[in-house]
């Protein structure tokens, strides 16, 4: 959005009303894309099943191209020959999005401290919410989807999150 029309607006009654209903789409209607590359990807299998629900929180439409997603999940291992791929698949995903790393692969490299693993995808791509674990529990992924929630809720259409960011492919 134009910066004048978002200094104009700033916090009226008008932009924190349309705030309000637009996010309440946004959190209950997430399009989750994984980028699976290791074992944590299975545990996502797990909470993606009917034993979770993970409709509840409206995230069950899990989607096979970017461009279909709002929720970039990533679960594994990723290589430095990997990174670009995975920073492709991040632009081509509209805005808004967000990004959950998950397990400690994907959010430090975990034990794979070397010469091809990056340590921690947020030297990539932006990214919202860690999850811990190797692997990581079904439970803590829906934990993950409820903190996107809230953060989503706070959020303003005015606002591009990401804009100031800087990874090593940047
Ligand atoms: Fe596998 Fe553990 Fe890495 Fe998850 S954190 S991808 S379970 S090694």
């Amino acid at each position: 959005m134009a910066l004048g029309l978002e200094a104009s607006l700033g916090d009226s009654v008008l932009t924190t009303k349309i705030d309000a209903v637009i996010n309440w789409g946004r959190e209950y209607s997430l399009w989750p894309f994984v980028f699976g590359t290791a074992c944590c990807a299975i545990e996502f299998m797990s909470a993606a099943a009917s034993q979770h629900d993970i409709s509840r929180w409206g995230a069950e439409v899990v989607r096979f191209s970017p461009r279909q997603a709002d929720l970039l999940l990533v679960a594994g291992t990723i290589s430095y020959k990997q990174a670009p791929i995975l920073k492709q698949i991040y632009e081509q995903m509209p805005e808004p999005k967000w990004v959950v790393a998950m397990g400690a692969c994907a959010s430090s490299g975990g034990i794979y401290d070397n010469y091809c693993t990056v340590q921690g995808i947020d030297t990539i791509i932006p990214v919202d919410v860690y999850i811990s674990g190797c692997p990581s529990r079904p439970e803590a992924v829906l934990d993950a989807l409820m903190k996107i929630q809230a953060q989503i809720r706070g959020e303003s259409v005015l606002n591009d999150r990401h804009k100031d960011f800087k990874g090593i492919l940047d």
